[in-house]
C-alpha cells in the first residue's frame, strides 16, 4: 500500500526544525553530517530512562530483563529494515567508523596476510580508508584505490584490473559523502567474489535515502549509523553473514561477549555478542527502534521519491547561478551536492549562509583524497533529509547569490 507523502506533518515531527540561528528560522541542510531527530525517538529515549531503564543480559530482575527483550527486538528491526537473514547477522556498535573499524581489526587481522590486497576507492570518506591504512601497514598488505573519474564515477575498467586472487577486500561507500555519487554495489560485490574477495559497504549514506536489501545486494558487510537514518547518536550497525561471523575472532573483549573466563583463558558468545562487549548503548539502541518505527510509518520509498525530487529542484536552481559550479555530476546520485563558487571561499560562504539560520557543510568533508582528484582543497555541501522543502533551497539559492554579490559587487542575478 503506498501511503502519500505529508511534508507539513513530517516537518512538525522535527523540534528542531522550529528552532532559531542567528535570529533566523533554521534551515538545515545538512543531512549528511548528521539527520535531525523527530520527537518520536527524543520521546522513546526520554520513556526507556525515565520509566523502563534497566542493564540488558546481565540481571534476572523485571527491568532488566524487559530491557533485554526490547534490544533484541531492535535487532529483529534492523534484521527487517536491511532484509538481512537473520537477526544475529546484526551487531551494534557506535557508529559506521567503529563498523568498519571492527572488520578491519578482526576479520583483517585473523584472514589477510603479508601480501594481501584491500581495495578502497578514492571517493571514500576518512573512515572507509584510515582503517584500512593502518592494517595494512601492521600486515604488510597493499591498499589499492580504485580511481574516480572528474564527474565523480568509479572507473569500474580500472577495478576490474585490480582485482586478483591476491584481493581479500574491496569496501566502498554505498553512496560518497563528497559527491552524492550511488556507486554500482551490486556489480561491485559480484565483480569481487568472482575472485573470491570479501566486500565491505560502506551505507552511511545509503540507509537513508533507499530501502536496503543485504541479501539481493550479496553484501558481505554493510555498516551505517544510527544518528544519519534520524536515531541517536552513539549507535551503529555491522551486518555480516553469519559464516563470516562466527569464524572472526572478537573485536573488544570485556563483558557480555564472553561464554566462560578462567585465568588460563576464555571462550565467548556466538555472534552477535561476541562484538558487544561492555554494557552497550542500550537508550541509544531504543532510540534507533524508534527511528525504523518512523522511517516505517512515513515509507521509505516515500522518502526516497521526496528526496529525488528535491535533488532534480535542487540541482537545476543551483545550476542557474554564475559562477557556481556542482562537484560530482554522477548519473546516478543520492541527496547531496557538493560545489565551489568561483571567487567565494567555501568557509565563506558557509559563514555567511550561517549568519542567515542557514545550515550547510564546508571543507574537507572527511574526504581530502575525492578532494584532491576534484582539484578542490574544500567544498561547500547541501544535503537533505526527509524534512527539506524547496523553499529551503530557493533560500539558500538566494543567500549564495547575496553572499556571491556581497564579495563580488560587480555581479548582478
Ligand atoms: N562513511 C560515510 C560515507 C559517511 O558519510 C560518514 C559520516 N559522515 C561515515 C562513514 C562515518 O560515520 P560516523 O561518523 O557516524 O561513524
Amino acid at each position: 500500500m503506498t501511503k502519500s507523502f505529508d511534508i507539513r506533518g513530517v516537518r512538525e515531527d522535527f523540534p528542531m526544525l522550529k528552532k532559531m540561528m542567528n535570529g533566523r528560522h533554521l534551515i538545515y541542510l545538512d543531512t549528511a553530517a548528521t539527520a535531525q531527530k523527530p520527537k518520536v525517538v527524543i520521546d522513546a529515549i526520554d520513556a526507556f530512562y525515565s520509566s523502563e531503564y534497566g542493564t540488558v543480559h546481565r540481571s534476572i530482575y523485571e527491568i532488566a530483563a524487559h530491557s533485554t527483550e526490547m534490544y533484541s527486538t531492535v535487532r529483529a528491526k534492523v534484521q527487517k529494515f536491511i532484509r538481512a537473514k537473520e537477526e544475529e547477522e546484526i551487531v551494534f556498535t557506535k557508529g559506521t567508523t567503529e563498523s568498519i573499524n571492527l572488520v578491519a581489526n578482526s576479520f583483517g587481522k585473523a584472514f589477510l596476510e603479508s601480501g594481501d590486497e584491500i581495495i578502497i576507492s578514492e571517493m571514500e570518506h576518512h573512515s572507509n580508508i584510515v582503517p584500512w591504512q593502518i592494517l595494512a601497514q601492521e600486515r604488510n598488505l597493499k591498499l589499492k584505490y580504485i580511481p574516480m573519474t572528474q564527474s565523480g564515477e568509479l572507473r569500474l575498467d580500472v577495478f576490474k584490473e585490480l582485482l586478483s586472487e591476491r584481493t581479500k577486500l574491496v569496501s566502498v561507500a554505498h553512496i560518497a559523502n563528497a559527491t552524492g555519487t550511488i556507486n554500482p554495489i551490486q556489480e561491485i560485490i559480484s565483480l569481487a567474489h568472482e575472485f573470491g574477495a570479501k566486500v565491505m559497504i560502506d551505507g552511511a549514506q545509503a540507509a537513508s535515502h533507499m530501502p536496503l536489501n543485504v541479501q539481493e545486494l550479496d553484501a558481505d558487510f554493510y555498516a551505517f549509523s544510527g544518528h544519519k537514518i534520524y536515531g541517536p547518536t552513539g549507535v551503529g550497525i555491522l551486518y555480516g553473514k553469519m559464516d563470516l561471523l562466527q569464524a572472526m575472532p572478537p573485536f573488544l573483549g570485556g563483558g557480555d561477549m564472553i561464554e566462560t573466563v578462567t585465568m588460563e583463558g576464555s571462550t565467548y558468545q556466538e555472534p552477535p555478542l561476541k562484538f558487544e562487549a561492555g554494557t552497550p548503548p542500550i537508550a541509544e539502541v531504543m532510540g534507533l527502534g524508534a527511528a525504523i518505527d518512523y522511517i516505517e510509518s512515513i515509507g521509505s520509498e516515500n522518502i526516497h521519491e521526496h528526496l529525488n525530487q528535491l535533488m532534480e529542484y535542487a540541482t537545476q536552481k543551483l545550476q542557474e547561478i554564475p559562477g557556481l559550479k556542482i562537484m560530482g555530476t554522477a548519473q546516478n546520485k543520492g541527496p547531496i551536492i557538493s560545489f565551489v563558487m568561483d571567487d567565494l571561499h567555501p568557509l565563506d560562504l558557509g559563514t555567511l549562509l550561517g549568519l542567515k539560520g542557514i545550515a550547510i557543510r564546508t571543507g574537507h568533508l572527511c574526504a581530502q583524497p575525492a578532494l584532491n582528484r576534484l582539484g578542490a582543497p574544500s567544498l561547500a555541501r547541501i544535503s537533505f533529509g526527509m524534512y527539506n522543502q524547496t523553499s529551503d533551497i530557493d533560500l539558500a539559492v538566494s543567500a549564495i547569490q547575496e553572499g556571491a554579490l556581497l564579495l563580488k559587487p560587480e555581479l548582478s542575478y
